[in-house]
């Protein structure tokens, strides 16, 4: 699971100010310094920190009407908010509690306490963030879960539709792993289910390519920017890095190892892309790929004949 190291913007008009809180919190992440609302909301859509210590009394825009923007912003609603404040204003509390503010430091800073509320919601900010991992990562496999894949895919039809560049997606099944967990236990079945996963991650070279387990014993591939001389290289890849683990299958009625079968579907997506119709076409694809004998990839694409370098007989495998 990825393992960001946490960063805090300073946001306040004053330099001496700024320059006091990052000497103070340095050690316990990594720090940003903006010196007006403008440069704050820029840094924050770019650099995604984790907590962002904002200034009330400011010029120009002060830190309501910055906190006011970055909760607007889809981008940028998620971050935390510690208000800093001159000490008797309860009024200003109020309300940038309110506007959604998570906390408060009062000016002149004492410095415990500076530290114990920066430290208590970046502890808080590394929880959540854990959290949101596990619900997005499979505990078994340690690969994505399906959630994930369901943003991700969403996510990845949309820059495809824009650039133009065909999108692979691909469904993979263990084949006969029913007649596996029969004859060899649930528990070896996990093993397998393990070992296939890390196999396909392996055969993965690039870093935009993703896998997730997708359900069961059924795990499913995104490949952007696939042509499909590269998308069925990589099909076929996974194909035989599963076969190459050979792990002991006497039941499979195929190989006396464990294989998988692929249905793969590449396409260039236009914005309308339905993502569950996306899906149902690999499955399809999977379908067939068990129908004519299994442990092999089926490969179907619709794209036009120019971007395929004339028309190719599919699946070549
Ligand atoms: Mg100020």
């Amino acid at each position: 699971m990825p393992n960001d190291k946490q960063t805090v913007l300073i946001v306040d008009d004053d330099v001496n100010s700024r320059k006091m809180l990052r000497e103070q919190i340095k050690s316990m992440a990594k720090i940003i310094l903006a010196k007006n609302g403008m440069q704050a909301l820029e840094l924050a859509k770019e650099h995604q920190p984790t907590l962002i210590l904002l200034d009330v009394m400011m010029p120009i825009m002060n830190g309501f009407s910055v906190l006011e923007q970055l909760k607007q912003s889809e981008q940028t609603q998620h971050i935390n908010v510690i208000f800093i404040t001159a000490l008797d204003s309860h009024v200003d509390e109020a309300y940038g509690l309110k506007l959604g503010a998570c906390d408060y430091i009062h000016k002149p800073y004492h410095y415990e306490i500076v530290n114990a509320r920066v430290s208590t919601h970046l502890e808080l900010a590394k929880q959540r963030k854990l959290l949101e991992d596990l619900a997005h990562y499979d505990s078994l496999t340690m690969i994505p879960n399906r959630r994930h894949l369901e943003e991700h895919l969403e996510k990845e039809c949309h820059k495809a539709s824009l650039s133009g560049e065909p999108i692979c997606i691909a469904l993979i099944d263990v084949d006969s792993f029913k007649s596996y967990n029969d004859n060899y236990g649930h528990r070896a079945g996990d093993f397998v289910l393990k070992k296939v996963a890390r196999s396909l991650k392996l055969s993965l070279t690039r870093d935009e390519d993703f896998v997730c387990r997708y359900g069961g014993e059924e795990f499913c591939l995104i490949l952007p920017n696939c042509d499909l001389n590269r998308a069925k290289a990589t099909l076929e890849k996974c194909r035989a890095s599963v076969q190459e683990l050979t792990i002991e299958h006497n039941f499979s009625g195929i190989l006396p190892v464990i294989t998988v079968s692929i249905g793969g579907y590449l396409l260039v997506p236009d914005d309308t892309a339905d993502i569950e119709n996306i899906l149902i076409k690999a499955d399809s694809y999977l379908y067939q790929a068990k129908h004519l004998g299994r442990n092999q990839v089926k490969l179907e694409h619709e794209l036009e004949t120019h971007l395929t370098n004339k028309s190719q007989a599919l699946p070549a495998f």
